[in-house]
């Protein structure tokens, strides 16, 4: 009997390990290794985002900082997470970056809209961002990578525990740009992951998907041997436009019902 209560035991744990660390990607159905719960990946991804806002300095740009506003806010209704607490920032900072926290807070270096170049190459980042914000892909690198040791630590001790070493690795994981040093790149199957699920969102706020590859486009021309940091957090690849174009049909159906 004592031997059945273990047992009982070791496979209830099994079980309950299993379900916390397998689930599924929204849109895509991938599945994904995740041992980081959506409230602890929420609650690091808000403090990781009050020390990048307070150590930034906001772009006194009130045009531009309105159009990534506009552009944020249609890109999260699109989204369709009202549980999310949705932010858009434009940063002063010449590096092109961007990025989105888990929960919603989406921050944009002023160096990236030279690239953008209008609302609708603006939504191509946006949207991307988001993407890897709704398909958790900074928890699934915590989950699968170098920072496994992060999982079930709460955000409290992770920031203000006095090891900087440990934040600096979470902002690594959510792609946050210039001032953590090394870059963590998403992986070719998350970014492709972000490529998809990001253009479909594009499309489903009214925005021209076919803008996506022109962006990329300017990004590749812009390597010059030394890749934007952009790219050094979302590496591209010869095939990036390749599996945009075959996405575009349904893409430009979505837009096309939008219109109407
Ligand atoms: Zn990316």
């Amino acid at each position: 009997m004592k031997n059945l209560h273990r047992l009982m035991f070791a496979v209830c744990v099994t079980v309950a390990l299993l379900a916390v660390a397998c689930q599924t990607v929204p849109l895509t159905g991938r599945h994904q290794l995740m041992l980081i719960s959506p409230d602890e990946e929420r609650n690091l991804g808000e403090e990781a985002y009050k020390k990048a806002i307070t150590s930034s300095k906001l772009s006194q740009d009130q045009a531009a900082t309105d159009m990534v506003r506009r552009v944020g806010e249609r890109i999260a209704k699109a989204a369709n997470r009202p549980d999310y607490h949705w932010e858009f920032n434009l940063v002063e900072d010449k590096t092109p970056n961007a990025f989105c926290l888990p929960g919603g807070k989406v921050v944009v270096y002023t160096g990236i809209l030279p690239f953008t170049k209008d609302e609708t190459g603006l939504a191509v980042v946006v949207g991307h961002e988001v993407a890897h914000a709704l398909a958790r892909h900074g928890a699934e690198r915590m989950s699968t990578g170098l920072l496994t040791e992060l999982a079930g630590k709460t955000a409290g001790i992770v920031f203000g525990g006095g090891n900087p070493q440990t934040e600096k690795q979470v902002e690594e994981a959510f792609g946050i740009g210039s001032n953590v040093g090394i870059m963590l790149p998403f992986s070719r199957h998350q970014e492709s992951e972000a490529d998809e699920i990001g253009l479909f969102t594009m499309a489903k706020a009214g925005y021209d998907p076919r803008q996506a590859i022109e962006f990329w486009q300017r990004m590749e021309q812009a390597k010059n041997g030394k890749p934007p940091e952009f790219l050094s957090t979302h590496p591209s690849d010869e095939t990036r436009v390749k599996r945009i174009e075959g996405w575009m049909p349904e893409a430009l159906k979505i837009y096309g019902a939008q219109a109407k």
